[in-house]
């Protein structure tokens, strides 16, 4: 087939520049599927439940620590009743029963205080292994948020190269006839479409070619393309 000098080199070119964008596409691709990402936030997910649990583990103490201080007030709201039927009564067979709740219910708020001293220890523990989670999780918000710009970033580049890419292309692709063109894509389609002869190999396929076989490429005119007889690249000289 015949192509000028022009053209060979347009068609060299466009050979790179598709393996740029194939290369290009990929590391978006890569980049994009970050495992250290895709761990991150699973881990975020995951924490975001451990929050919640101990959230919720903290609000029941919290609960209970009012229910228990309001019996403790209804305890002693019982003892001021007591205390002053107590002083009021004559009859001593009534002052001996109302000692005796106050006796019971003295009993009772000792064992209320103490409930009250536990939760309180329990709501400290709480307190802290709520604090620890969110810190954490703070602190891999940040990373995750470090890491999707960096990954941002770096994809952003790679478009942008991209983008260069593309618009070579469009520029050499001007420079091929549509029969060289058609055949290149045909062939791009299913390997590497243009090569070269680089120490006796077909930079295409990576096959070292025959003495036969490259002295026929060497007797083309300068203004025809061979094929690689390994893969049928088309082959510049
Ligand atoms: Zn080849």
């Amino acid at each position: 087939m015949n192509l000028d000098k022009a053209g060979q080199a347009a068609l060299l070119k466009l050979g790179e520049l598709d393996l740029e964008i194939a290369h290009l596409k990929h590391e978006i691709a890569k980049t994009v599927e970050s495992s250290e990402l895709a761990e991150l936030t699973t881990s975020q997910t995951s924490s975001a439940g451990d929050l919640l649990e101990a959230r919720t583990l903290l609000e029941n103490i919290q609960t209970e620590i009012k229910r228990c201080e309001e019996d403790i007030r209804l305890v002693n709201e019982r003892l001021d009743r007591d205390r002053t039927r107590l002083n009021s009564t004559s009859s001593p067979k009534d002052a001996i029963g109302i000692q005796a709740e106050i006796d019971s219910l003295l009993k009772r708020k000792d064992d209320l205080e103490n409930v009250e001293i536990g939760l309180l220890q329990d709501l400290e523990n709480a307190e802290i292994a709520y604090k620890q989670i969110s810190d954490d999780r703070q602190l891999s918000q940040g990373k995750l948020n470090e890491l999707r710009n960096e990954i941002q970033q770096r994809v952003d580049e790679l478009k942008n190269l991209g983008r260069k890419a593309s618009a070579d292309r469009e520029i050499v692709l001007a420079k091929i006839p549509p029969e060289i063109l058609s055949r290149y894509q045909a062939l791009a389609q299913r390997q590497v479409a243009v090569g070269q002869v680089v120490d006796r190999a077909c930079t295409a396929c990576r096959m070292t070619l025959t003495v036969g076989a490259i002295d026929t490429l060497n007797n083309l005119a300068d203004d025809q393309i061979g094929s690689c007889p390994e893969c049928q690249a088309i082959i510049i000289r």
